[in-house]
């Protein structure tokens, strides 16, 4: 059957239901360059206004997986399982998390993205690592789980290439911060990356795509759905992203945060969180662990070996030293007290703009920058005392930087009874 893009888009426009049919069409058109970028533009725009019902996003979904290959690990013998982040600031969690269930049997086939505006990407972080390799074949994926069990790379051409085409265009259309689209777009990719298990961490709050509970809610119980009924072991947790995570956001001062993880002497909620997943995944993949086990393993150099491996099998040199930002500038206290508030979509757009992240996709990305932070909300901050470090290869860029730092942090002078809100608010299943 043919249809016409503009009779979709009315449809969508009008608050109707899209049919199978039509879902079928347009991505399939759209992929093959026969609907317009405007056309489909308008239809986003039509769904970011008007939703789409679940039949609708399963359909979109599966049309977008249909657009392209779908991976397979049956070959291996061991179960997989992935963890993917709706997208944080100082969110590190994949470095440590990835080996750490690699070094208990379970399989991860990570495809990970690159940092777009304010998010940090896992890709942008491990490629400070010299020489690190993000390009893998799909045969040397196999290869490398069947051999070392961590991979962390970029996802091919191949893969839901409908997703690839649909998310640039709404990156330059305002039409991300949508439920159908952001559910569809993710668990396209997981579907079709092959994953047996998969654990989603939703996050929630201002440096977050979702800045209300209930919406936030709302996806992750879409986006679980939509993995079950396609056959794979989805749960997930709600998670705080209204602080960033850990000491730092940039590139390769978090894969410094990683080893220090590693290491045993890694930030509490980083450690919380890496742990809360691990536990999670290896459950959904059939190997419940108790998480005093996994915790010990996290941080007594079992989950570093495996890092050490899953580095060198895609290139990387893992004691090569990290690159280093050429400059820095210390922000202080103004004041004694305790802190109450650190922003993570201030600090997010700060590391950004020192150069951490990029505006346009293509954009190179500084290894070095980024923001580094010596409190946390709760600690008790002394005047004139390091606050915030800014680093960058570029000192122009700290003032832009330090402009979207103003009302980034409270401090309250009596002494407060701070309480720090949960880091993991609920799990879905
Ligand atoms: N990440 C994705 O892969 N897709 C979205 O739509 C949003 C975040």
């Amino acid at each position: 059957m043919s249809f016409t893009a503009v009779d979709i888009i009315k449809t969508k426009r009008d608050k109707q239901e899209l049919s199978d049919e039509q879902i079928d069409w347009v991505i399939d058109a759209y992929t093959k360059g026969e609907v317009d970028p405007e056309q489909m533009s308008a239809l986003a725009m039509g769904i970011f206004l008007n939703g789409m019902n679940r039949r609708e996003i399963a359909r979109w979904t599966q049309a977008m997986i249909d657009s392209g290959i779908r991976l397979d690990f049956s070959t291996l013998d061991k179960p997989t399982a992935d963890k993917h982040s709706t997208g944080g600031v100082g969110d590190m969690i994949t470095l440590p998390l990835a080996p750490l269930i690699a070094s208990f049997g379970v399989a991860v086939p990570q495809l990970s993205g690159r940092g777009l505006g304010h998010t940090g990407g896992t890709l942008d972080k491990l490629e400070s690592i010299p020489s690190f390799n993000c390009n893998l074949s799909n045969d040397d994926i196999l290869q490398q789980l069947a051999e070392t069990g961590a991979v962390v790379c970029a996802a091919s051409a191949d893969l839901a290439p409908a997703d690839k085409k649909l998310y640039a265009l709404r990156d330059v259309t305002s039409t991300v911060e949508s439920i159908p689209l952001i559910a569809s777009s993710i668990m396209s990719k997981k579907i079709a990356e092959g994953t047996g298990a998969l654990v989603l961490d939703v996050k929630v709050g201002s440096g977050a795509f979702m800045k209300s509970y209930e919406q936030a809610k709302e996806l992750a119980q879409t986006m679980v759905d939509l993995g079950k009924d396609a056959g794979v072991n989805t749960v997930a947790l709600l998670t705080n992203m209204d602080t960033p995570l850990g000491w730092a956001a940039g590139n390769a001062i978090e894969v410094q945060e990683a080893l220090d993880v590693m290491n045993g002497k890694g930030p509490d909620d980083v450690v919380e969180l890496t742990v809360a997943l691990a536990v999670e995944m290896l459950k959904a993949a059939g190997k419940p662990t108790p998480e005093a086990e996994v915790r010990e393993a996290l941080t007594n150099g079992q989950a570093l070996r495996k890092w050490r491996e899953m580095v060198t099998a895609q290139g990387g040199d893992p004691d090569a030293p990290l690159p280093k930002a050429k400059y820095s500038r210390e922000i202080l206290a103004p004041k004694s007290g305790t802190l109450t508030k650190l922003d993570a979509l201030a600090v997010g757009v700060a590391a950004w703009r020192l150069g951490a992240g990029r505006a346009r996709q293509g954009d190179p990305v500084q290894a070095g920058a980024g923001v580094l932070f010596h409190v946390k909300p709760g600690d008790k901050v002394i005047e004139g005392e390091p606050l915030l470090t800014l680093l960058t290869d570029t000192p122009e860029k700290f003032e832009a930087a330090e402009d979207s730092l103003k009302g980034a942090y409270e401090i309250c002078e009596t002494s407060v009874d701070f309480q720090k809100p949960p880091l993991i608010y609920e799990r879905i299943d």
